[in-house]
């Protein structure tokens, strides 16, 4: 006679079988009680500005304060582009510099991630700050148009910056705009280039992009096991839809993004108070889909990333 026992304290499997007199006994540890999920925390971006909304930090005091009360929230990870002492989109290392030390010191283990990207950056510039070496880095694999702009990623472009974290050991967010770009991040691999598994990132939403439509990302997710194996994914939404983009990741197992630089406003009616109202409110959704937010510790974990105090190798 076998009887099945189920312990749910432990999060790691296991299946020792006891055994007392004619009995045995096989205990089973329950997976984790609910599935973590990595809110991301897109504090600035290169767009909204003060005019736009109050609550938008752009310089690195405001940063780190506004970075510190999303990660109260429940953020794990924060997405970081800065600015200069007109809200214009800057590269200067230095600003990156400072925003990293100070959320290094209030938000401990949080995963630091610098953009790379485009909107009103010189492209020889987007990647000057990857010798501060942060956590991780945003990395388009292609070229999109945006709405007014083109957001150019030749080649040789994608395959410098993707050589640069490669040999520093940054972990990239590969960022989708369009389905060309999940192959290309492939092919990034299978030329050595990056180093599997990688983590993504769809963005839905952008005018000229991808639209917000759920068969698209069904069908990307359908694509990816096979494309990038064993790859981590979060989607982001912009505007009104970052939210539903939210709802979509937390349905499917993803990641979620959310903050100022992709949607200003919390409902219709009103603008967010800051990233953290709106982090909340992930981090409050979570339950609703036996998920919960993602602890640095996990949040590290998940993405093969070195724990807290741990230098690289
Ligand atoms: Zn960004």
């Amino acid at each position: 006679m076998t009887v099945y026992v189920v312990v749910t304290f432990s999060p790691h499997l296991f299946s020792p079988c006891l055994r007392l007199g004619g009995l045995s006994f096989r205990v089973f540890a329950s997976p984790p009680m609910t599935n973590p999920c990595i809110i991301t925390v897109a504090i600035t971006g290169s767009l909204p500005c003060k005019k736009d909304t109050p609550a938008v930090p752009v310089t690195p005091a405001e940063q780190i304060e506004s970075t510190h009360e999303a990660f109260e929230a429940g953020a794990s990870l924060v997405h970081i582009h800065v600015r200069d002492a007109d809200e214009v989109p800057s590269s200067d290392p230095a600003l990156f510099a400072v925003v990293g030390e100070g959320i290094r010191k209030h938000c401990p283990g949080m995963i630091i991630q610098y953009s790379t990207g485009g909107r009103g950056r010189a492209m020889d510039e987007r990647g000057g700050m990857l010798h501060l070496e942060p956590d991780m880095a945003s990395l388009a694999t292609g070229s999109v148009n945006f709405p007014t702009m083109i957001y150019e990623n030749p080649p040789d472009f994608v395959d410098g910056l993707a050589t640069i974290m490669r040999d520093r050991k940054i972990k990239p967010e590969i960022e989708i705009f369009d389905a060309a770009m999940m192959y290309a991040a492939a092919d990034l691999v299978k030329r050595g280039l990056l180093i599997a598994p990688l983590h993504v990132q769809f963005v839905m939403g952008i005018k000229n992009a991808l639209p917000v439509r759920e068969s698209i990302l069904d069908f990307l997710l359908s694509e990816l096991p096979e494309v990038l194996p064993e790859a981590t994914w979060t989607a982001a939404g912009t505007g009104r839809h970052q939210l539903t983009l939210n709802h979509w990741a937390l349905s499917r197992g993803g990641h979620c993004r959310t903050g100022l630089e992709d949607n200003i406003r919390f409902d219709a009616d009103r603008l967010a108070t800051s990233n953290g109202e709106l982090v909340a409110r992930v981090a409050a959704m979570c339950a609703d889909y036996d998920r919960h937010p993602a602890s640095p510790s996990e949040a590290r974990a998940i993405l093969g990333l070195p724990s807290v105090g741990v230098s690289r190798v």
